[in-house]
C-alpha cells in the first residue's frame, strides 16, 4: 500500500514527479503537502492514527523546477504520442514520422507539423495533406510538457490524475 503512486502537485498544481505513497505521507507529516485526492477507500492505519491513502498531494511552497527543452527528435515524437500512430490508431509494428503539412507544401520541422504514422498511413497519406488524403489525426499534435514525455508510457493509477496532467508547463 506504501508503494502505491502518487502524483506530487507543485504549489500551483503543476505536476512535479510521481513518488511513493510512502514519502508523500512523510511530506504531508512534515506539514511540506497537502492530500489533495485520495484512492477511495484506502485508510493508512498506525497505532495512533489513520489517515487516507493519498492519491494527489501538492506542495504548500512553489519549488522552483529547472527544466531543460525538450529536444525536437524523432524519439520525442512518437514518445509524445505514445508509439501510436495518429491516423488510424495501431500501436504495433514500426512508426515513422509524418509531415502533417508536406515540405512541398511549407511544412516544417515542427511540435505542431510532425506526428507518430504507421508505415502503411504514411505511404497512404503520401506527399499530401490530411485533407487531400481523406485522412483525419486523432489529435493536434502539440509540443509536450516535460512532464508528459517522462511519463508517456505510464498506466494511471487513478482517473483523478487525468485532470491535473498534461498541463503546459
Ligand atoms: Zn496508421
Amino acid at each position: 500500500m506504501l508503494n502505491r503512486l502518487v502524483l506530487l502537485l507543485n504549489q500551483n498544481y503543476e505536476p512535479v514527479s510521481i513518488i511513493r505513497a510512502k514519502k508523500a505521507i512523510v511530506l504531508i507529516f512534515l506539514g511540506k503537502a497537502e492530500i489533495v485526492e485520495r484512492y477511495d477507500g484506502i485508510k493508512i492505519r498506525s497505532p495512533s492514527t489513520e489517515i487516507p491513502l493519498p492519491s494527489i498531494v501538492r506542495l504548500y511552497r512553489y519549488v522552483n523546477i529547472h527544466r531543460r527543452e525538450i529536444p525536437l527528435t524523432k524519439k520525442n515524437v512518437l514518445k509524445r504520442d505514445n508509439y501510436t500512430c495518429q491516423y488510424c490508431g495501431k500501436r504495433k509494428g514500426t512508426m515513422t514520422v509524418d509531415h502533417v503539412i508536406p515540405k512541398r507544401l511549407g511544412g516544417k520541422d515542427t511540435w505542431e507539423n510532425l506526428v507518430c504514422a504507421c508505415i502503411e498511413c504514411n505511404t497512404k497519406k503520401g506527399d499530401r495533406t490530411p485533407e487531400e488524403a481523406g485522412m483525419k489525426l486523432l489529435k493536434k499534435p502539440a509540443k509536450p510538457t516535460y512532464f508528459q514525455l517522462l511519463y508517456s508510457r505510464i498506466t494511471l493509477p487513478d482517473e483523478k490524475w487525468k485532470q491535473y496532467l498534461f498541463l503546459s508547463s
